[in-house]
């Protein structure tokens, strides 16, 4: 961000300065090779070992186990919506959802289109206000796998801890959460995130899948994004997003040198809480969500006196706080703080709801 403005945005959202430093630097001379990374060839040695480095920093960030593969994908984070099915679940076999939220809910409409799909829970009903307790959870022994939303990027809802499913293979979209904790990688078969939200690109996809559910895609699967024809080829079946994995390198480097998932994820946690305080201390602001499932990537909030919205939101952006409206689906006011956050950003925002609502209050 340019000096004295701050970007709340849900994703793409704000990158650390040192890394579009280094990001820029590379379309200059790469690696020594006289020309940018963008002209280089994905096939040369430098970029394959770019993505061998890249694909072992997701796995040493979050303690990947050996039987876990990290393939790179196209598409966006929706596209998965469709890759799962095609490639995780047999036609006739029954996945369930679980619909805490906006994208829970567009994965759910999606995977409808491919097998049967079962709604195990939901909380449409009381506004998407909670995670259901996995004991409430209809998870029949047919299930194929369950898939979940941890952190709902729209309505700012976010699981508590990793649910234990026992044998059912949980499939997670920790697109808005990925690598903003630690996870424990044994309770799913699968884990993917687009990356424009903790790790910049845009269509860039991570997915971390378990061996044994492989080997299963249907035969229309396209082979571009066929998990075990990726994994085969070292995933240059096609040209991969070169450029995006490169950032997310550096975005890997810049986490290690913040002290990795355990050392940013109490960060997120004070970071995410000085605004619920200020939410929380009286009925001017609100916050849709019960305290306990409250996102530390997505804060939700509105005023509760409507007409006041759009004037927070312009003189927000009048003192550089941008992007603080909610998701078109969700409406109100949302504050994305994702790793590379800046306290300072937090502090402002901070002070400038305290004065907006002594001013308006
Ligand atoms: N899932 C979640 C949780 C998201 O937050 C988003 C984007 N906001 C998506 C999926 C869709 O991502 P994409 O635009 O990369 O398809």
């Amino acid at each position: 961000c340019g000096e004295g403005v701050y970007n709340f945005a849900a994703g793409p959202a704000t990158l650390p300065p040192e890394v579009l430093e280094r990001a820029r630097a590379s379309l200059s001379d790469w690696q020594g090779l006289g020309y940018s990374l963008l002209e280089a060839p994905f096939t040369g040695d430098e970029f394959k070992a770019l993505m061998d480095i890249t694909r072992l920093q997701v796995k040493t960030a979050l303690a990947v186990p050996d039987r876990y593969q990290v393939i790179f994908l196209q598409g966006g984070a929706s596209a998965q919506f469709s890759l799962v099915p095609l490639n995780l679940l047999p036609p006739k076999a029954t996945a369930g959802y679980v619909e805490t939220g906006h994208w829970s809910a567009r994965a759910l409409e999606e995977g409808r289109r491919y097998g049967n799909s079962h709604l195990a829970a939901s909380t449409r009903k009381s506004g998407f206000d909670r995670v259901p307790a996995v004991s409430e959870w209809a998870l029949s022994d047919d299930i194929h796998y369950c898939h979940i939303t941890p952190n709902e990027t729209a309505n700012g809802v976010q699981f508590p801890e990793d649910p234990d499913c026992g044998e059912i293979p949980l499939i997670a979209d920790m697109t808005s959460e990925f690598l903003s904790r630690a996870v424990d990688i044994e309770r799913y078969g699968m884990i993917y995130a687009g990356t424009q939200k903790n790790l910049g690109p845009t269509g860039l996809v991570i997915a971390i899948i378990r061996e044994d559910l492989l080997g299963q895609a249907r035969p229309e699967t396209p082979t571009v994004f066929n998990y075990q024809t990726q994994i085969e080829h070292q995933n240059h079946i096609n040209t991969p997003l070169m450029f995006g994995i490169y950032l997310v390198h550096l975005m890997l480097d810049w986490l290690e040198e913040q002290g990795g998932v355990s050392a940013i994820h109490p960060h997120n946690i004070v970071q995410s809480e000085a605004l619920y305080r200020i939410i929380d201390e009286d009925d001017f602001f609100y916050c849709p969500v019960m305290p306990e499932y409250r996102s530390i990537m997505n804060v939700c909030f509105g005023t509760r006196d409507e007409s006041h919205q759009q004037r927070f939101l312009a003189e927000a952006e009048a003192m550089g706080l941008m992007n603080l409206a909610g998701h078109s689906h969700a409406g109100g006011l949302r504050a994305s703080l994702y790793n590379a956050q800046p306290d300072a950003a937090v502090a402002a925002l901070a002070s400038f709801m305290t004065s907006f609502r002594k001013r308006y209050g």
